[in-house]
């Protein structure tokens, strides 16, 4: 892959060749430990799950109604049962029906054994204890079978997938207490750079404040990783060097921002190639580029461009995708649209842009997606106005304004 800044620099990784290398380099963790349900939320199944019970474990009625045999329905006439009792949901009918009997039940109760169908309540009439059923009573309906969404002995969920809200509650409908989640990756970000200042101090003339770290903060939220802020360092690789194969011994990964590039304070890649291994170190993306990805000792290390937008595209492009594989998590694909582009969009042949658009949905269900404004990559202000990333193959020339384009949601802003 060449680029138009350098057009003879051959050493570019397409995004896709890039994510496949460091897929490679990754060996998902293999530790897990055993967690309550309630504190599961999030975290990633290590083993599957199979249900040990039916759901729902018994046969019961949908809805509030009558439980009678649909032999004892007449079709084209109405007809009348006896009401012999009630069944409760969790206090069933304790009888049996006969020919000629019915029984009050309400959602979620047992359906006595000879009865196989349920009534609604809203279309009979109650005469004392006879119950008038209209014509065409429909039988066998309102019924929830045993196993009728999941069979004992079944798989209820597969390893490596997520424990959402959904999850909690399907493991909680067959009494599961207690999972294997693989163990929580421990994660560390800093940045780098002379010029940057903490927020909360005057800024000196030529310093900017270091926004990346509150980036990757926000970034870095997850139910399964634990995360530590080692804070700034300055343009001094010497210690640089120090803080990274000190902290190495601790994390899984380490991402920095900052010093990525072939600049003269640009030191990460110097150390990573002395003091442990480096995978690879450009890719063909725009924002990025450069985004060292290696190892010291047995963490990755994942060195990151200072620049904000550049910084959080590639962690939600590249280092997102990694961590999740090291987590253990099932892989997902990126949800992709396909949206008319209402704007001109400037492009050169090269690396593949992920432009800031803003992403709309017209009455009719098409997508319509608009340039959020200038794409440099030091302007948060339009990636916090954007809503999705308008993605542009890296052999795209621009876009006209009606062509169609691939967009990728922001699926939190959205
Ligand atoms: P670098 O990757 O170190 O060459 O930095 C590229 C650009 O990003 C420079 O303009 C830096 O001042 C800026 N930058 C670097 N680190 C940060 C940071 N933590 N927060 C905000 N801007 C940064
Ligand atoms: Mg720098």
């Amino acid at each position: 892959m060449k680029d138009d800044c350098n057009p003879n620099d051959v050493s570019l990784l397409s995004v896709e060749q890039a994510l496949r290398q460091i897929h490679h380099a990754i060996y998902p963790v293999s530790d897990q430990e055993k967690l309550p349900l309630s504190k599961a939320f999030g975290r990633i199944l290590a083993e599957p799950v199979t249900s040990p019970i039916d759901i729902p474990p018994n046969r019961v009625a949908s809805m509030d109604g009558y439980a009678l045999s649909s032999n004892d329905i007449i079709d084209k006439a109405s007809f009348s049962l006896t009401n012999v009792g009630i069944s409760w949901a969790g206090k069933p009918f304790a009888g049996n029906i006969k020919s000629g009997q019915c029984v009050r039940i309400l959602t979620g109760a047992v359906l006595p054994n000879d009865a196989d169908s349920v009534v609604m309540q809203e279309i009979v009439a109650v005469k004392g204890e006879h119950v008038v059923f209209p014509p065409q009573t429909q039988g066998l309906q309102n019924i929830r079978a045993a196993g009728s969404d999941i069979m004992a002995g079944s798989e209820l969920l597969a390893a490596g997938k997520m424990i959402n809200a959904c999850e909690c509650a399907l493991l909680a409908s067959a009494g599961i207490h207690e999972v294997a989640v693989k163990r929580k990756l421990n994660l560390a970000f800093l940045s780098t750079g002379n010029e940057l200042t903490a927020i909360g101090t005057p800024l000196e003339k030529g310093h900017i404040y270091d926004s990346n770290r509150y980036a990757l903060a926000g970034l870095l939220k997850d139910e399964r990783f634990n995360v530590s802020d080692l804070g700034v360092i300055g343009d001094d690789k010497a210690r640089l060097q120090q803080v990274l194969v000190e902290t190495s011994h601790r994390y899984d990964a380490i991402i920095t921002t900052g010093g990525a590039s072939v600049g003269d304070a640009d030191y990460i890649h110097d150390i990573l190639e002395h003091c442990g291994q480096v995978n690879l170190w450009k890719i063909a993306m725009k924002p990025g580029k450069p985004l060292i990805f290696g190892k010291m000792n047995e963490c990755l290390l994942f060195g990151l461009s200072g620049n904000p937008v550049s910084a959080i595209v590639m962690f939600q492009q590249i280092v997102h995708p990694a961590l999740q594989y090291l987590s253990g998590a099932a892989p997902r694909k990126t949800l992709r649209l396909k949206a008319t582009c209402i704007c001109k969009l400037k492009k050169s042949p090269g690396r593949q842009e992920y432009q800031r658009g803003i992403l709309t949905q017209l009455d009719n269900g098409e997508f319509v997606v608009d340039s959020a404004g200038r794409q440099d990559s030091h302007q948060l202000s339009a990636l916090s106005k954007a809503n999705c990333y308008i993605v542009l193959p890296a052999e795209c020339n621009g876009i006209e304004a009606g062509q169609l384009v691939v967009v990728e949601p922001m699926t939190s802003k959205i």
